[in-house]
């Protein structure tokens, strides 16, 4: 058995293995897949589940450790702006549609009234920073 477990040891150094964040939540992701698969009866989260745990897989025996921790701190980032939208921008800015295009416009924030000039359609209007 130890036997066993030096040679998994020695085949496994130099590879990703799984502790990062995007791991963690393609495996939680596998697992929530999984349960509705089951749950709708349905083939194609079935198969969206198996593709999303061999892509956890691929990275957790992943050799190329610079590519996926570029690819973690990447997933970091779009989560942590995903989780800033949601709770409706960062502390230091407000984000605000322009009236004309829908274009996002990001000001700073506590300045009071001020007007803001659309970066696409160059339309003026007037927010409440
Ligand atoms: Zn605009």
């Amino acid at each position: 058995m130890s036997n066993w477990r030096e040679r998994f040891a020695r085949w496994f150094q130099g590879r990703y293995g799984a502790n990062d964040t995007l791991n963690k939540w393609l495996l939680g992701a596998f697992l929530v897949i999984l349960v509705l698969a089951l749950l709708l009866q349905s083939n194609l989260l079935n198969l969206l589940s198996v593709l999303v745990l061999a892509y956890a897989y691929f990275r957790i025996f992943s050799r190329n450790i610079e590519k996926r921790t570029a690819e973690n701190r990447k997933f970091l980032e779009i989560k942590s702006s995903v989780l800033s939208f949601f709770r409706g921008g960062d502390r230091t800015h407000r984000v605000f549609s322009c009236p004309n295009c829908g274009q996002k416009v990001r000001v700073p924030r506590g300045h009071g009234k001020i007007s803001i000039t659309c970066p696409k359609c160059h339309t003026e209007f007037v927010k409440r920073s």
